[in-house]
């Protein structure tokens, strides 16, 4: 059944680009909630931030607002609530206080199968790039541990590397541009909407792994091509989606 899913979306991508095949030869590949299991705390830690200043939020607004950078995630809370960006001095402390809130709530695990599925793509000689929003020391530092040699610099664009953070098609095109590949000779491996938006702007066959609490169909809805329910779950189909995805002609 994935298999034939698999199929069905590489050939819908091809049909909507006009391209008659594709070849695999890069892996965009977000961080939070992704290589780590992190998005719990990351939302927690935003949470702790913004509701004592007296502005109204959920935790589940920061799952949403996933991907996006600081100064968007503080400024769309500043315009619920004031009817203006906040002042980068503001935003920067808040930020600090986002860092500390996230320190305090202890080291986020790395996903589980995460380390298969980047094996699954060094084997098939598919280069690794790390596309994160994020500016977070605390995880960066740990992908050299955690994922060695897989996102050797250049192959490393942060929420510091960009202007504009997903869902602009930015951080993704800017991918491309390290790992010197086509939109069609690329995935973007992606978990949250924005981030599943700004792989698909950036004309790449985006795969959303749902590890959080939304819905696959607001993953369907932000664009992705295909869906899989769990890290587990892609981490076992990876070297089929890739032969597929090289194998499958219009
Ligand atoms: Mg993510």
């Amino acid at each position: 059944m994935i298999m034939k899913n698999i199929k069905e979306s590489v050939k819908r991508y091809l049909e909507r680009h006009g391209y008659g095949s594709m070849q695999c030869r890069a892996a965009l590949i977000d961080m939070d909630g992704v290589l780590y299991d992190s998005m719990p705390n990351h939302a927690e830690a935003w949470y702790r931030t913004i509701a004592p200043l007296g502005i109204s939020c959920t935790r589940e607004d920061f799952f949403l607002l996933e991907g996006s950078t600081r100064t968007r995630t503080i400024n769309m809370f500043y315009n619920r609530a004031y009817g203006y960006d906040a002042p980068e001095e503001v935003s920067l402390a808040l930020y600090d206080e986002k860092v500390r809130q996230f320190r305090a709530l202890g080291e986020a695990s790395r996903m589980p199968d995460a380390d298969k599925m980047i094996a699954a793509l060094l084997a098939r000689d598919v280069r690794t790039v790390l596309v994160t929003g994020s500016s977070q020391g605390t995880l960066l530092e740990l992908l050299d541990v955690d994922y060695p040699r897989a996102f050797n610099m250049p192959y490393r664009i942060t929420g510091e590397d960009v202007k504009h953070g997903k869902p602009s098609p930015e951080p993704y095109l800017m991918g491309l541009q390290r790992a010197a590949v086509e939109p069609h000779e690329a995935i973007v491996i992606e978990n949250a909407p924005l981030g599943v938006e700004s792989g698909v702007a950036a004309g790449v066959f985006t795969v959303a792994v749902n590890t959080g609490p939304i819905s696959a169909k607001a993953l369907y809805d932000a664009g992705a091509d295909i869906v899989f329910d769990s890290m587990p779950h892609f981490a076992a189909h990876v070297a089929e989606l890739i032969e597929i995805v090289n194998t499958t002609k219009l």
